[in-house]
């Protein structure tokens, strides 16, 4: 199988903070891949925006060094690495002050797609709004990217929403979720909307509940003090595991386009009942041999902030009326998994007593690591010895189905910043969407804060607290395992 790479228009991109962590680790080796792909044009220009002051050759030097630590087997092309560093330029720029914006004003050409990526901390936003208007850099074409946190709250949220609005139309604004970018993600609502087998089972008279996980191995670490006052909820779950949730809860789109989506989504979000503080569980991970505890990693000894959470959730419309969605995410845990699990009922009726009646279709559709999707079905365990079950994968890892094509997967930066180019924005979250996840999130934390809640101890490389598991125990019901 050959892949398809679909060459972008032109494009002049300036990433505003294109000497930081985020720039040197994903945006920039991602570029670099999709030119190897030859989806950017030769033509197409790359102008880092930062602080410091260096000339296009230490940039170029700085960007060089990015792809050699971050990029992956692409970086052995030395001859189109020299290509690519060729189309980068550089501008030092204060996005609180008026330096170098005139200079970044004579750098952009006309008739081509200009985008900027805000790889700033989010209170730059509105400067960085503001002078691309005032400098007249920016048109009413112009697209621009913001990465998360998107707010802490609802409020904040709003706030600037109404920043960017003030600069740029909705359809102008690219909210960056990198779980949309996935491989998966988009396969997810390919199975869904794209077979006849799945969707007319995807409701509370088929499905038992559904799990989402994203579990992590490393710890809060270097950046301790910042997560202290996030926390998994913040950090996680209003985003990531909320966008995920509405992909596999949404009601089929009219089509594959960004509103029609995007409004499904939201529709997800607004029908998300309250939940229960008996539905919830918070945990920070202790110390082991391995690593300091939470507490020392955010070096704050009284902190209660959470670095991992699990919530029963319900969705109240006519198709999930009844079934419980769980979430989980968290720090120090026992392996790198985020996985989404669609767990069958029981059959009705088992032919094979009672035999027949332990065995459950479930279908996992997994992000990482090895991206792909396994349904496990029932099938008579094979030779004598009569009729017996046993559940087996129908394994749909995609390295497998796709050979050399899924290595050429692009990651999910390089994807979404494609779509920037291209103009789609079906894979970025809209503000209404952001604020509705808000609007949900927000009376949770303010209910465990009110209570003073104290997160639950957790061992460091384990599936978290154990009222994480008696959660789903007390409804008859296990967590996946977390394997990776
Ligand atoms: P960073 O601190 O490593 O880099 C910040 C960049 O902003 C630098 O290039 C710096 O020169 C520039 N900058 C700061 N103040 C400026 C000013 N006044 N004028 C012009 N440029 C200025 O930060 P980062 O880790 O790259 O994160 C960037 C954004 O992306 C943040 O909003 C962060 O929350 C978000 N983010 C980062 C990651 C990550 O993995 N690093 C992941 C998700 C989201």
């Amino acid at each position: 199988m050959v892949s398809r790479v679909i060459p972008v228009e032109d494009f002049d991109l300036v990433i505003f903070g294109g000497t930081g962590d985020l720039a040197r680790r994903k945006i920039l080796p991602g570029l670099f891949r999709r030119f190897i792909a030859e989806q950017m044009p030769a033509t197409s220009r790359i102008i880092g925006a930062a602080r410091a002051d260096m000339d296009r050759a230490a940039y170029q030097t700085l960007v060089r060094d990015a792809i050699a630590e971050f990029g992956g087997d692409e970086k052995e092309d030395t001859a189109g690495l020299e290509v690519f560093l060729a189309q980068l330029d550089y501008v030092a720029i204060d996005a609180m002050g008026d330096k170098g914006w005139d200079t970044l004003a004579g750098m952009m050409r006309d008739n081509v797609v200009k985008a900027f990526y805000f790889s700033v901390a989010p209170s730059l936003f509105g400067d960085l709004a503001e002078r691309l208007h005032r400098f007249k850099i920016a048109t009413a074409e112009s697209r621009i990217v913001v990465e998360k946190p998107f707010g802490r709250d609802l409020e904040s949220a709003k706030a600037l929403n109404a920043t960017l609005a003030a600069h740029f139309n909705e359809d102008q604004i690219y909210r960056i979720d990198h779980y949309l970018g996935k491989e998966t993600v988009q396969n997810l609502m390919a199975v869904r909307f794209g077979n006849v087998l799945f969707e007319p089972l995807w409701n509370n008279h088929y499905v038992d509940h559904i799990q989402i996980t994203v579990a992590e191995t490393v710890g809060v670490g270097g950046r301790g003090a910042y997560y202290d006052k996030s926390g998994a909820m913040r950090d996680m779950v209003q985003n990531h595991l909320m966008q995920l949730l509405c992909l596999i809860a949404m009601e089929p789109p009219s089509q594959f386009g960004a509103d029609a989506v995007r409004d499904e989504k939201l529709k997800v979000i607004r029908a998300l009942e309250p939940v229960a503080p008996h539905h919830i569980v918070r945990g920070q991970y202790d110390a082991n041999a391995d690593g300091p505890s939470y507490r020392e990693d955010a070096s704050n000894p009284k902190s209660f902030t959470e670095s991992f959470v699990a919530i029963k959730c319900h969705i109240a419309n006519w198709r999930w009326t009844g079934v419980p969605f769980y979430l989980r995410t968290g720090k120090r845990m026992k392996s790198r998994v985020s996985e989404i699990t669609v767990v069958f009922k029981d059959l009705g009726h088992s032919i094979f007593g009672d035999d027949g009646a332990t065995h459950r279709n479930i279908l996992s559709i997994r992000l990482q690591p090895n991206e792909g999707m396994d349904l496990q079905v029932t099938i008579k365990e094979p030779g004598p010895g009569g009729m017996r079950l046993i559940d087996v994968p129908l394994d749909m890892t995609f390295a497998d189905a796709l050979g050399d094509d899924a290595a050429d997967v692009a990651d999910a930066y390089e994807r979404l910043i494609m779509d920037v180019i291209r103009g789609n924005q079906t894979l970025f979250m809209r503000g209404d969407e952001v604020e509705a996840a808000w609007a949900w999130t927000d009376p949770l934390i303010a209910g465990w804060e009110a209570r003073h809640d104290v997160p639950k101890t957790y061992d460091a490389g384990s599936n978290g607290p154990e009222d994480a598991l008696l959660l789903m125990h007390r409804d008859n019901r296990k967590w996946r395992d977390i394997k990776g």
